[in-house]
């Protein structure tokens, strides 16, 4: 029997990070009734992992329709019979699923109780889970850690009302995201707020984790708040920095997601 590394223990849930493909993560949440599963970019790795523990997989959530997230998905039903939950409004885009889920829907008891956030703007229909009680967030391609994703679907202004509304969650939230792309968001923070001394120490960090191997999520709000230049464009530091002092927060962050986009 390989030997399993533990996950991280969370407010009475078992979180696993799973690395998949290149650069994509899944995650793994064991709580008092069952497996669920965050987005399965490829079967293989996720199996290895629910086999090297005896577990089964009850549930698929699926955060949105890019193949990179959904990839796994078939493959998994087929073993393990699970129910595929994913959102409505990109139904037609994922492979089937059994539960369409929309804004506020909630599943799940105690610790494992889960509700769907819509956070729009990486896609259209894309939805963040959000475990109240255990005090943990699934964000994907929305929130990132250090970064946010790309807005392909959706507006700026929409995505900087979806990182807002992640935003307002308890600091202390976990935040798992979907990729490591936290070193190259690094890199590119640093150019935005190169004085901003915890995004200073937090790129610090990142590098020896990735030298290590280790990934660098999940990450928490708070850690996010202070260093994630996403998250801070309502700041008045940061409209400073970027000498848009009079600027609306959509506006500036646009400005700084126009920024990453030419990185
Ligand atoms: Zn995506
Ligand atoms: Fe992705």
């Amino acid at each position: 029997m390989p030997s399993v590394t533990p996950g991280i223990i969370q407010g009475g849930l078992e979180i696993v990070t799973i690395p998949c493909l290149s650069d994509n993560y899944a995650y793994l949440v064991k709580g008092p009734d069952g497996v669920c599963l965050i987005d399965a970019p490829e079967a293989g790795p996720i199996i290895d992992a629910l086999e090297a523990r005896g577990w089964t997989l009850g549930t698929i959530l699926i955060t949105h329709h890019h193949h990179d997230h959904v990839g796994g998905v078939e493959e998994l039903r087929g073993r393990y019979g699970c129910e595929v939950m994913g959102p409505e409004a990109e139904r037609d885009k994922l492979p089937p699923i059994d539960m369409g889920l929309s804004d506020g829907d909630t599943g799940g008891e105690g610790p494992a109780r889960t509700v769907a956030i819509a956070v729009p703007g990486h896609t259209l229909g894309h939805l963040a889970y959000h475990f109240p009680e255990a005090g943990a967030v699934f964000t994907a391609d929305s929130l990132m850690a250090l970064g946010c994703g790309r807005v392909f679907e959706g507006t700026p202004p929409m995505m900087w009302e979806s990182l807002s509304k992640l935003a307002a969650l308890p600091p202390e939230t976990l935040v798992c995201s979907g990729h490591e792309y936290t070193q190259s968001n690094a890199r590119f923070a640093l150019t935005i707020e190169p004085d901003n001394a915890a995004l200073v120490a937090r790129a610090t960090e990142v590098d020896a984790a990735r030298a290590a191997g280790r990934p660098t999520v999940p990450s928490t709000l708070a850690e996010e708040l202070a260093t994630n230049p996403f998250l801070r464009a309502g700041l008045p530091e940061m409209k400073a920095t970027l000498d848009m002092q009079s600027a609306a927060d959509a506006d500036v962050f646009a400005e700084i997601r126009r920024r990453k986009d030419n990185f």
